[in-house]
């Protein structure tokens, strides 16, 4: 071992990992990327295949991100926006609302994927305070959804397995079934059972919408439940009932932001502008961290008022519209723009697609969920009766622990071998990678 790897053994304590096995194992130290490429201590070069958790977008080094960053040490690299505006913050919020969906005009900056949902919940829930329906309280969350870890974002979760334990620290959230097909217990298609889920949703916001502030969804995908990827139409329909029923629409383009499913922003295949939307991840290409919450003017504009009014929003963090950070991002959406990185994609999803079809005639392939470069694939001991692998096999890991030896990082969500690839990535290389993760599957399960 080397004497770095003793080090972080001794004294860190990794993120969503169980030290004992960690401490027990080998693992990989990263020094280095390289384009679409992580290299480690040993020299070793490997695809990043999930973008460093989903957020390299262009690549590792790359030179105009690189750039920006120096120019702007150069500069400051931090000053606070507590009674201060800085010029990239500035810059970059005109960028995002020109970007966004029509109607998101304001932006406010955070840290990471759950302060930005932090703030939106904190958001909606004062907005209401304010207009004086104050019995608007509650939030419809989906079963399944993933927003972050912070103990608002937890509480707008509902993935069992990392909010149990939490269950006494959170507030009470109303659940509607996440529009999963493969999953569901509701009916097999929207055609057969008629959109279940909507009906759902519906159910629900009849019910209860004098007392529900917001709803809150991952659009078109449900990311860290396993890439559950949701009927077309759904957040449309959601959107026009959230709508009807004066219910705000919370929209976490969190992991789908930022060109990943194909779009700049997962909400534009549906034509839907929420009353919020937060993006992380990808905004600064993954180079440093930073988040937005994005809000319209109804909304904004009920915070208004004179300062002895107390209608001020009260939340913000010590790096709060860090210049680096926005300077990386003003760099990041130059780099969209100038190599046409949404319009350059098509090809790209198609290969994926192709590569894909060939994993159905793998035993253990119960399902495969693709939207853009947003790739999930189910694997299960029996997929006629789609019986699970028991847990203690952990099935998922151990694919991804084969393909690092054959030169590709992964990481699965439970048996959902994960496949995100930088959006820089070529056909080529997307289908290396897949070739990879077929090969794995094929000689684990
Ligand atoms: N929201 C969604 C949809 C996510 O997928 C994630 C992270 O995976 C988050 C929020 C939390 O983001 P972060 O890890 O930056 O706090």
């Amino acid at each position: 071992m080397q004497d770095i790897e003793r080090k972080d053994k001794t004294y860190v304590w990794h993120p969503f990992t169980q030290m004992q096995d960690w401490v027990e194992n080998k693992q990989l130290v990263i020094a280095a990327g390289d384009g679409i490429k992580l290299i480690d201590i040993d020299g070793k070069a490997y695809y990043d295949g999930v973008s460093s958790l989903w957020l390299n977008v262009h690549g590792h080094r790359k030179a105009a991100i690189d750039q920006a960053i120096i120019d702007q040490l150069g500069k400051i690299a931090h000053t606070t926006m507590l009674g201060l505006a800085n010029i990239p913050a500035a810059e970059l919020a005109e960028q995002l609302v020109k970007i966004a969906p029509p109607g998101l005009t304001r932006v406010f900056y955070s840290d990471s994927g759950s302060t930005a949902v932090e703030i939106a919940v904190k958001m909606a829930y004062q907005y209401w305070q304010l207009k004086g329906q104050t019995q608007k309280k509650k939030f419809i969350t989906l079963t399944n959804a993933y927003h972050g870890d912070t103990v608002g974002s937890v509480s707008v979760g509902g993935i069992d397995l990392f909010h149990r334990i939490f269950a006494p620290l959170l507030f009470e959230t109303v659940h509607a079934p996440s529009p999963s097909c493969f999953h569901c217990t509701l009916g097999d298609s929207p055609a057969a059972c008629g959109f279940a889920c909507v009906v759902a949703v519906e159910k629900l916001l009849a019910d209860h919408h004098g007392e529900i502030a917001a709803m809150v969804v991952e659009p078109l995908v449900q990311g860290a439940a396993g890439m559950l990827v949701q009927p077309p139409g759904y957040l449309r329909r959601v959107r026009e009932l959230t709508q009807r029923y004066g219910v705000l629409l919370i929209v976490d383009e969190v992991a789908t932001g930022f060109g990943r499913t194909g779009r700049m922003f997962a909400c534009e295949h549906e034509g839907v502008s929420p009353d919020l939307m937060t993006m992380a991840k990808g905004i600064t290409g993954g180079y440093l961290p930073l988040a937005a919450t994005l809000t319209t003017d109804e909304i904004y504009n009920a915070f208004l008022g004179p300062v002895e009014a107390q209608k001020t929003f009260f939340h913000g963090h010590s790096y709060t519209g860090n210049p680096l950070a926005c300077a990386a991002a003003l760099a990041n959406l130059r780099i969209f723009r100038d190599e046409q990185v949404i319009e350059n994609l098509g090809p790209k999803i198609e290969a994926a697609r192709r590569k894909l079809a060939a994993f159905w005639q793998l035993a253990a392939v119960a399902d495969i969920r693709q939207c853009g470069l947003m790739i999930g694939i189910e694997l299960m001991q029996d997929k006629a009766t789609k019986q699970p692998y028991p847990p203690a096999w952990r099935m998922g890991h151990r694919v991804c622990m084969k393909t690092r030896e054959y030169g590709l990082i992964i990481r699965p969500l439970g048996d959902v071998v994960v496949f995100m690839p930088p959006l820089a990535s070529t056909v080529e290389e997307i289908e290396e990678m897949l070739d990879i993760i077929y090969r794995a599957i094929a000689e684990v399960t």
